[in-house]
């Protein structure tokens, strides 16, 4: 009889969601993470108001908000030529910029609060198994963990996916991010920016403590560019995109490619929830978001598995088609975006009609902010207005 009913590789949102859902429902839950927390991750640092919703959902938003995170209002977007739109989500609903150091740490504290047990410094290398179906992990120090299940939310190049043989191929898509946090010379009045330039963009949002977070996406040749000193590199990119009043405050991080393609979310005795189970690109900034909503429909179904005494990937394909239910027309969206983002003079075209069309703007931005059906962007009005 294993001790843990649940373990959780991977203490980012993903994690630390799945686990403290699954602790408040009454089952002996292990969190591990091969960081330390509170740790730095690359990433854009902007929650939007879908996931601030999930925050709520979670129980975690006070906590959150007590962290003075800076509020999003909508997103200002720049194509390479200066064209320009802005777009606005409803009045009602807001996102939150807050660096991931902060976000993940308190999650992290909100997991151990509900009653999961966490380890940090220890990182998973290997699954065990028990007659074909995952029954635990394997630290890389060869430890053996037992559990009834285990749960990968161990991000992109997931080691759970690796074991599973789960990667559909290998990434296509090849973009390189650096990250880091700077002061800037004036506020942004509540919006974000994302501003293209010739190969790749960057985008600026504040987050707590009086910083703003700089992504900056690099692709194709460019990649070349920044050779073995991404901080030079990233300080030239300040420069050029019209920042050179920012001061950066700390190193800069690199990741990169995020195209992560998954065969599947399940597997016999295991699942996989937030990037670990697929993940495209950045560009619109929805991956907190699927963390914490994954992490409600992972719950749900480890919930019901263990609760059966079932957890055969048969007995878990309703996570499998609620995912697809929930994440498939923003994936769908994902792939459009980006088609636009990789034509600068589509880009521009679309931003010279967004500018003129506020709607327009507002829409998309609505529909990648996960606060309106994607389908809401097929509505006849909308359509005769960006074509008429
Ligand atoms: C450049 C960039 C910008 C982005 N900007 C945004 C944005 O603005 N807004 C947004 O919503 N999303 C953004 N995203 C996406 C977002 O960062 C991810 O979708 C989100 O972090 C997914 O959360 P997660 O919990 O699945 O994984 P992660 O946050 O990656 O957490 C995975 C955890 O697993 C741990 N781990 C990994 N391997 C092991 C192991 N073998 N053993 C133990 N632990 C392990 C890691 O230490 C980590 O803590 C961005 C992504 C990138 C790359």
């Amino acid at each position: 009889m294993s001790a843990w009913d649940a373990v959780v590789v991977g203490g980012g949102p993903a994690g630390s969601a799945t686990a403290a859902r699954l602790a408040s429902a009454g089952f002996a839950v292990l969190l591990l993470d091969r960081a330390a927390f509170p740790r730095r991750k690359p990433c854009g640092e902007c929650v939007n108001p879908a996931g601030v919703a999930a925050l709520h959902r979670l129980g975690a938003l006070d906590r959150v908000l007590a962290a003075d995170p800076a509020r999003l209002d909508g997103w200002r977007i720049a194509a390479a030529d200066g064209r320009a739109f802005l777009g606005r989500f409803p009045a009602d609903v807001h996102g939150l910029g807050i660096g991931r150091e902060v976000l993940d740490t308190l999650l992290i504290e909100h997991a151990r609060d509900a009653g999961v047990e966490v380890r940090t410094g220890l990182k998973v290398a290997d699954l065990r198994r028990e007659g074909g179906r995952v029954a635990g992990v394997v630290i890389e120090d060869g430890t053996e963990i037992a559990s009834r299940m285990v749960v990968g939310a161990d991000g992109l190049r997931s080691v759970v996916v690796r074991r599973l043989q789960l990667l559909r191929r290998p990434p296509r898509l090849r973009k390189l991010a650096l990250t880091a946090h700077v002061r800037l010379p004036e506020p942004m009045a509540g919006r974000g920016e994302l501003r293209t330039l010739g190969a790749g963009c960057v985008g600026l949002a504040e987050v707590d403590g009086g910083r703003a977070n700089v992504t900056v996406v690099v692709t194709g040749d460019e990649m070349h560019a920044v050779g073995g000193d991404r901080d030079a590199y990233f300080d030239g990119a300040l420069l050029r995109c019209g920042l050179a009043g920012a001061e950066r405050v700390d190193d800069v991080l690199a990741t990169g490619p995020f195209d992560w393609p998954v065969r599947r979310a399940i597997a016999d005795g295991a699942l996989l929830v937030g990037d670990a189970a697929g993940y495209y690109d950045p560009f619109t900034g929805q991956g907190i978001f699927r963390a914490l909503r994954g992490a409600e429909l992972a719950a749900e179904a480890v919930e019901a598995a263990l609760h059966a005494g079932d957890v055969s990937a048969a007995a878990l394909a309703g996570y499998e088609r609620a995912r697809r239910r929930a994440f498939g027309p923003g994936e769908r969206l994902q792939h459009l975006v980006e088609a636009f983002v990789s034509r600068p003079r589509l880009l521009g075209w679309a931003a010279g009609r967004f500018a003129r069309r506020p709607v327009l703007g507002d829409a998309i931005i609505r529909a990648t902010g996960d606060v309106r059906p994607v389908s809401s962007l097929l509505s006849p009005s909308l359509v005769a207005r960006l074509v008429l």
